[in-house]
Formats: C-alpha cells, sequence, structure tokens
C-alpha cells in the first residue's frame, strides 16, 4: 500500500520541477491530487504527463480570488483535503543598490502572501490531523550576493511553521518545510553556466540536487512517516547550508 493511500493533496507550482516530482510520487503512493499553475498549457501538460489522479486548476497564488477560486473547484468535487504543498515561488537576483519596488513586491506577494493565504484559506477543507508542507529555502538562512529579497522571502516561510505548529495543535494538523538547495530545475534555466558553476563549487556533495531528491523529503513530511515532526525544517541541499 502507499504511504499516501486514499489522502488528497493540493501542490501549488505543480507544473514543474520540484512541484510536478513531487505530484507525480504523490500520485504513486495513492493520493488524488490538485495542482495549479499559471498557464493553462503548462498546467494541461501537466496534467497529461502525471496521467491519473489528478485534477489542474489555473490560478496565481498571489491573487487572492484564484485562491478561493482553487478551493471551490476542490469543495465542488465533495472531496476534502489531507495535504497542503504551498511551494509555488518565484526567484529573482538584485542586489541592494539595485532592487526596485517591483522587485520586492513580486517576490513578497507571490513567496510569502501567496504561500500564507494558500494555506489559509484551505483550513476549512482540511482534515483535522492532516500535514502542511512549504517549500523555502537554504537562501533563507544564507546571504547571497544580489539574493536579498528572496532569501527575506524564504526566511518569512520558514518562520511560519513554528507559529502555525502553535495556532493549529489543537486540531493535530503539522507543518513543516522542505528547505532545498541548489535544484537543476527550470527556475535555474534563466542562470548563465558559470554561475551555476560557482553555485556547485559550494556544495559539498560536488553537484546539484534534482527534484525527485527534494520529492522524497516533501513525502516524508506529508506521510505519516514524520509523525511527531512539527514546526521543522528539512534540509535538501547536498550540505551547502550545513557545514
Ligand atoms: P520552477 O520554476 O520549476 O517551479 C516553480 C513553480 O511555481 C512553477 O510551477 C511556477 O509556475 C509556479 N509559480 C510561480 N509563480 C507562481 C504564481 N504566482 N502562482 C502560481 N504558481 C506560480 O522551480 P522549482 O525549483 O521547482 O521551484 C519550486 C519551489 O522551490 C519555489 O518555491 C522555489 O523558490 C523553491 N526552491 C527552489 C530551489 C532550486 O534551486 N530550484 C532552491 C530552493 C528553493
Amino acid at each position: 500500500m502507499g504511504k499516501l493511500q486514499g489522502k488528497v493533496a493540493v501542490i501549488t507550482g505543480g507544473t514543474t520541477g520540484i512541484g510536478l516530482a513531487t505530484a507525480k510520487l504523490f500520485v504513486e503512493e495513492g493520493a488524488h491530487i490538485f495542482i495549479t499553475g499559471r498557464r493553462e498549457k503548462e498546467l494541461d501538460a501537466a496534467v497529461g504527463e502525471i496521467g491519473r489522479n489528478v485534477t489542474g486548476v489555473q490560478g496565481d497564488v498571489s491573487n487572492m480570488k484564484d485562491i478561493d477560486r482553487l478551493y471551490e473547484t476542490i469543495k465542488a468535487t465533495g472531496r476534502r483535503l489531507d495535504i497542503v504543498f504551498a511551494n509555488a515561488g518565484v526567484a529573482e537576483f538584485a542586489s541592494l543598490q539595485q532592487a526596485t519596488e517591483a522587485h520586492f513586491d513580486k517576490i513578497f506577494d507571490i513567496n510569502v502572501k501567496g504561500t500564507y493565504f494558500t494555506v489559509q484559506k484551505a483550513l476549512p477543507l482540511l482534515n483535522d490531523g492532516g500535514s502542511i508542507v512549504l517549500t523555502a529555502s537554504i537562501s533563507g538562512v544564507k546571504g547571497t550576493p544580489s539574493f536579498g529579497v528572496y532569501g527575506a522571502s524564504k526566511a518569512a516561510v520558514r518562520n511560519f511553521v513554528r507559529s502555525w505548529t502553535n495556532d493549529l495543535k489543537d486540531r493535530r494538523i503539522r507543518s513543516n518545510v522542505v528547505s532545498p538547495g541548489p535544484i537543476a530545475t527550470p527556475i535555474l534555466d534563466d542562470q548563465p553556466q558559470e554561475a551555476i558553476n560557482k553555485i556547485t563549487a559550494t556544495i559539498p556533495m560536488g553537484r546539484l540536487g534534482r527534484d525527485e531528491e527534494v520529492a522524497r523529503a516533501v513525502l516524508f513530511l506529508a506521510s505519516d512517516d514524520s509523525s511527531f515532526c512539527c514546526g521543522a525544517e528539512l534540509c535538501v541541499d547536498g550540505g551547502r547550508a550545513q557545514v
């Protein structure tokens, strides 16, 4: 029997990278999943690739009406949720000297506000004893040049699960974060090879991570295997922020 047999999960940013790898693994493990993505074409392609037990709902996590529509759609199917994987996020570089208000607002609207309200608005549908997993980043504890706004957004995400652990304890809902190091996903596509080489040189394991390696950590946090983990951060970073 799969680790998520009969469970229902929502995964934001489920069309590519870590979200898509996790979506596939959750379905393999017996879950029915709802995935979101901003663009209909990519969403349809991801739904086709996953192939079964998946429903796609188009939406932008920084848009509150889209989040409401996501949960209205799930509710209309008669299902409730066991797992919320709030994973959608964006990364952009800008130094303190160069960053604009638009850069700051975009990163915080998607990574922080989007994550917060994805979870808050899921609560009426989320079963007691459910599991919330957020995607933070080791950038939340590192001082990467020109990555200050992104790093701060992920530090905020990491902190959410500390207070939610208390806020949700009466409902036995566990909240944890997964913090990837550099992982080979489309988020790195815009980076020049020279920058990737520089990043790789800082990773003790000497390579980038793979999206399925993060997915397995998310499965652990989402499933009963982590039944006594709460408010925790699980780093999947080849040792980059650990040594
Ligand atoms: P990705 O670009 O493949 O995935 C990001 C996903 O989020 C995409 O599906 C994208 O469509 C979605 N998304 C972006 N903005 C959105 C919005 N406004 N509304 C809805 N969906 C939106 O990259 P990824 O690496 O798989 O990123 C997933 C998460 O992992 C992000 O939160 C990212 O910050 C985090 N992360 C990635 C790395 C890495 O090196 N790849 C490292 C640490 C943390």
